[in-house]
């Protein structure tokens, strides 16, 4: 820790990312150290990723609006160490390194009470209702915390949360031996793509328009990368030898048109796992999906705790995403950062909060 953390330490406040203001934009300040309840633990944060929706709130676009008190200390996906806990914390130890759920749930709807908790309807996000990661310390519920083995980087503990998305979506149907389509080469896109192939798929296709990020897909996974603006699917499919299309689709653009042309490309009775948010209501062509006897499943979050138990073994057992992350900046510079993620072709931005 620097000098100067320790005196802001002992005058109790700490920096972060702040959405301070109803415009556009974050804004680095002094906020005081939380303090933490019984049940909780202080994690003094090292590495934090930007998400999506850190840009959502960055731009203070109508979703974030309707959704984000002002202020609030925004940013979810983040790694630490535990430096503090209350007394009734058990299991866990200061000096661990960490990550963690960013879905606080409740403990008593009949989902939480059934273990379903990713699917608990008073669910509240850190960054997002709560104050989040994007500042020195964060304060958590123990029950939230994931601990980091040694062979998991700081970096990659930053992007978890994503990665977790990835897993829940791409393991939401078997995928041993079958072809995978996934629509959307952006970061989460990306690492379905490598779970996919990870999990045993026979071919991955991932599609996009922009030719940056299916350079990186092809990078980070061994996957078939098609730019659907100038490259006929189809085409693709068949001179890969698919008789009839793909068994299994990852929507992860939340765009309508590929939406469609995975129904399109999807054989009789496929199956889809659908992590993309299209915006606002969009049309569907439902008799085709009916037709097709597909499946659509829509996926929000991570399964907690069983997705994160998954993807720790995979990165454990050769899971290698570390590609995606293609930026980092000492977050001082963090509207590079943001700059990055809104220009739409970086994979993963990681912040580095050690030299604050
Ligand atoms: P992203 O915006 O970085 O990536 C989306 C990609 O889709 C972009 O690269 C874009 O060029 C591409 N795209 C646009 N039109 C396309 C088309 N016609 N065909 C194929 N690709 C096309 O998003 P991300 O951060 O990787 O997240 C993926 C999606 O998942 C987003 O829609 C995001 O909002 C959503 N999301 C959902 C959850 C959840 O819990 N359901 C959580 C996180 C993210
Ligand atoms: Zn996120």
């Amino acid at each position: 820790m620097s000098t100067a953390s320790n005196d802001l330490r002992l005058a109790n406040t700490m920096k972060a990312l702040v959405k301070a203001h109803a415009r556009t934009g974050l804004w680095m300040q002094n906020e005081p150290i939380p303090e933490i309840g019984v049940d909780d633990v202080l994690i003094k944060i090292n590495k934090t990723g930007i998400c999506g929706t850190d840009v959502h709130i960055w731009n203070w676009d109508e979703w974030a609006a309707n959704t984000v008190p002002v202020p609030l200390i925004t940013g979810h996906e983040f790694a630490g160490v535990i430096v503090d806990m209350g007394s009734h914390v058990e299991g866990l130890t200061i000096g661990q390194r960490v990550s963690g759920e960013g879905h606080l749930v409740g403990k008593e709807s009949r989902q939480s009470r059934a273990g379903k908790f990713h699917l608990d309807p008073e669910t509240r996000g850190i960054g997002v209702n709560e104050h989040g990661a994007f500042a020195q310390y964060l304060k958590l519920n123990a029950f939230n915390v994931i601990q980091l083995p040694d062979e998991i980087s700081d970096d990659i503990g930053a992007i978890l949360d994503p990665l977790g998305n990835a897993v829940h979506t791409a393991l939401s149907f078997d995928l041993l031996s079958e072809d995978v389509l996934v629509t959307g080469a952006g970061p989460i896109g990306i690492m379905a793509a490598a779970v996919a192939r990870h999990a045993g798929a026979r071919n991955v296709v991932i599609t996009d328009v922009n030719d940056d990020r299916l350079t990186l897909a092809s990078q980070v996974a061994d996957v078939v990368p098609v730019n659907v603006a100038r490259q006929d699917l189809k085409d693709v499919s068949v001179k890969m030898g698919l008789k009839q299309g793909f068994d299994i689709g990852l929507e992860m653009s939340g765009n309508q048109a590929a939406l469609d042309q995975m129904v399109e490309s999807l054989v009789m009775g496929g199956r889809i796992a659908m992590l993309g948010i299209p915006p606002g209501k969009s049309p569907v062509d439902w008799s085709r999906i009916v037709f097709k006897a597909i499946t659509i499943k829509g996926v929000y979050g991570r399964e907690i705790f069983e997705t994160w138990y998954k993807m720790i073994t995979m990165l454990q057992n050769g899971l290698d995403v570390s590609g995606v992350i293609t930026h980092r900046f000492p977050v001082q510079d963090f509207e590079e950062g943001f700059r990055q993620m809104i220009g739409g072709s970086s994979g993963k931005v990681v912040l580095d909060w050690t030299g604050v």
